[in-house]
């Protein structure tokens, strides 16, 4: 599925004033492609991230998923349509501490209403090396075990269009290649959609191009391998 951004804005009223976190972005994440988005500490790439989810309304411009607006879709249908066709791997991981890791893999399929197979989810925690970690809960996995639970956990349902906001960010180099490299096969040979935001050049390396977001605007776009020479 491919995802565009036409135009999109969004500015939060805080007490102390509005914030511009995105500036009028246009771009597309195109079916079968991996795109890092890179830039400062502030730049939007987190509200960019949650918009395209239809996480968070934009103030302005539109988000359509191979056609569909996603601002059009009221509240549980946007909800469901998520659900089908969206994961999204949360900065702060968002998983629910009193469940297991294979528990909090299978519960967004779950809460979708469908079964979520035993060796499916041990499949699942095998792909980001946690096996042996299936029922630990979060407290007791370390910040890197707890980052791939949530990272199985967005792929687990197979959604077309995955969305990570720093992914690798407590991840080792090896662990960090293996994520990296499950992603670019659900690209290459599952025809995924996959956006991340890193600071990771190795993971800007792996994607097909890299989008430099700088005060709510695109501002560059770079081959991965580009990017990778630079940063
Ligand atoms: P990044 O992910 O690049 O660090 P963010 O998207 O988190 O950037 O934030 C972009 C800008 O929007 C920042 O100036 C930030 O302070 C502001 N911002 C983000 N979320 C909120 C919020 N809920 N309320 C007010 N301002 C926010
Ligand atoms: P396709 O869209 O290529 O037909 P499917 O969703 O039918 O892919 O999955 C086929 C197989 O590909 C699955 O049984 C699984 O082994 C692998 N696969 C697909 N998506 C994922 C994913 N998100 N994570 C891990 N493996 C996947």
């Amino acid at each position: 599925m491919t995802v565009v951004l036409h135009e999109l804005s969004k500015t939060y009223e805080a007490t102390a004033g509005a914030v511009t976190a995105l500036d009028g972005v246009t771009v597309q994440f195109p079916e079968s492609t991996f795109t890092a988005i890179m830039g400062p500490s502030g730049s939007g790439k987190s509200t960019l991230l949650h918009c395209s989810a239809g996480l968070e309304p934009s103030t302005s411009g539109m988000v359509t998923v191979d056609g569909t607006v996603l601002g059009e879709l009221g509240g549980d249908a946007l909800t469901r349509f998520r659900r089908d066709r969206i994961g999204f791997v949360f900065q702060d991981l968002n998983l629910v501490s009193s469940l297991t890791a294979a528990q909090n893999v299978a519960l967004p399929v779950r809460l979708a209403g469908r079964r979520a197979d035993d060796t499916a989810v041990t499949a699942a925690l095998a792909e980001v090396g946690l096996a042996d970690r299936a029922r630990h809960r979060p407290h007791e996995l370390s910040g890197g075990q707890q980052q791939r639970v949530a990272i199985a956990r967005a792929l687990f349902a197979r959604p077309a269009v995955v969305f990570a906001d720093e992914p690798t960010g407590a991840l080792d180099k090896a662990t960090s290649g293996q994520v990296l490299s499950l992603m670019r096969r659900l690209v290459d040979e599952h025809g995924r959609t996959i956006v991340l935001v890193t600071h990771d050049p190795v993971a800007a390396a792996v994607a097909d191009r890299v989008l430099l977001l700088v005060d709510g605007r695109v501002t560059e776009e770079l081959t991965g391998a580009d990017a990778a020479a630079v940063s």
